[in-house]
């Protein structure tokens, strides 16, 4: 199951993408078709109350229309929250192009999406995704100044992955020490689901930190590059939820923590990149605190590459983003302190405290 399992089949076909977009806030989505390039794209545009929608684009062979709609909805959703607990001043939005991630796309399938990009005038600003990276965003940024992510010798932010997995492990460690009493990882049985970009950065940090680590992935090839660098285990990636770890730690892609896999799961703490981890953010959330289970929440502590890319956008320094990062850390305390307190799960007192930042500035807006 994936991220676009999150938001039932039948919730669209039944009762339609407006009122869909009624129930999750969403602004607006727009379609683009281009038959010379074979270009069939979605953007969606959740919320610009505290700035441009910016979010990645995703390739993604997705089975059928419906499909890549529920994944655009959700992610550009999860991007509003991410920006906006991280204090950034940037709205959610987020594109999928419906087509195979491995083949290969020609200079002019980029331009023609960043022209569909230039279309909506800065409401959005993409960056990379699953299936897409610098080199794209190149193409693209040939068509449109709203693109991040471009590469360092165009000026800017790279690749935001290594930031990403940097934001992941801080929050880990936050997520170790309100367990253990310590934040050290060495030692710490860690299984990895996903070792693509962010999962090798990840894994970088966590061998250097000496804990055990034991990694899945369907991709022989991103495998073989961490087998190939680090002493790890390899996991089955059937075999994930029931492997006996300390940490579970999602970066492939959304939805992996459903009732099954969280009644399966034996672990002390849930830490990782993927967006949309949860199947259904209160029905699993809570299960998950009822466990026992500490759940740094997603678009906490993956926001790193959403930072990168501020700072370029923003044209500030890009150590900024350095410094934006580090906060992942006493937030994601904070943020189990809230739960705590209020007895709720963290990933709804994460979702509040996102919420109450845009509700202030949407106020205040309606004033001025
Ligand atoms: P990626 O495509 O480079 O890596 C994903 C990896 O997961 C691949 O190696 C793939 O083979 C593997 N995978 C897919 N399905 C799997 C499965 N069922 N079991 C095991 N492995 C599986 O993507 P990425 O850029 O590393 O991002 C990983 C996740 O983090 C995504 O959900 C992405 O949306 C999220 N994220 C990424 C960034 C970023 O900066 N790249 C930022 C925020 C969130």
């Amino acid at each position: 199951m994936n991220s676009v399992d999150l938001i039932e089949e039948k919730q669209i076909s039944s009762s339609g993408i407006f009122q869909t977009m009624k129930e999750m806030k969403h602004e607006q989505v727009d379609f683009c078709h281009d038959e010379e390039t074979g270009l069939k794209a979605i953007i969606a545009v959740h919320n610009t109350v505290l700035g441009p929608a910016l979010g990645g684009t995703r390739v993604w062979d997705y089975k059928n229309e419906a499909d890549a709609i529920k994944d655009v909805l959700r992610l550009s959703r999860g991007m509003t929250y991410k920006s906006a607990i991280s204090g950034i001043h940037l709205g959610g939005g987020k594109a999928v192009i419906i087509s195979d991630p491995r083949v290969p796309k020609n200079e002019a399938f980029w331009r023609r999406y960043g022209k569909f990009v230039n279309s909506l005038q800065g409401k959005y600003i993409t960056a990379e995704d699953v299936g897409t990276s610098t080199r794209e965003m190149e193409f693209v940024a040939a068509e449109t100044s709203f693109v991040a992510g471009k590469p360092a010798y165009m000026g800017g932010s790279g690749d935001p992955s290594p930031v990403t997995a940097h934001g992941v492990y801080l929050g880990m460690k936050a997520a170790v020490k309100r367990w253990t009493g310590s934040d050290s990882l060495e030692g710490k049985r860690i299984l990895v689901q996903g070792a693509g970009h962010v999962g090798q950065y990840l894994i970088t940090q966590l061998v250097k930190e000496s804990a055990y680590v034991m990694v899945a992935d369907i991709n022989e090839n991103n495998l073989a590059t961490v087998t190939n660098t680090f002493k790890v285990e390899v996991v089955n990636p059937n075999d994930v939820y029931s492997v006996d770890m300390d940490i579970y730690s999602p970066c492939a892609l959304g939805a992996t923590l459903n009732t099954n896999t969280i009644s399966e799961l034996k672990c002390a703490v849930i830490a990782g990149a993927a967006n949309n981890q949860l199947e259904d953010e209160e029905i699993h959330g809570k299960m998950i605190s009822e466990k026992g289970i500490l759940y740094a929440p997603d678009f906490l502590i993956n926001a790193g590459g959403v930072i990168n890319c501020y700072t370029e956008v923003a044209g500030i320094d890009r150590s900024m983003s350095k410094d934006l990062t580090a906060k992942i850390y006493d937030k994601t305390l904070e943020i189990f302190d809230t739960a705590a307190k209020e007895n709720i799960s963290t990933h709804k007192a994460a979702l509040l405290l996102a919420e109450s930042r845009i509700k202030d500035i949407a106020r205040l807006k309606s004033i001025w």
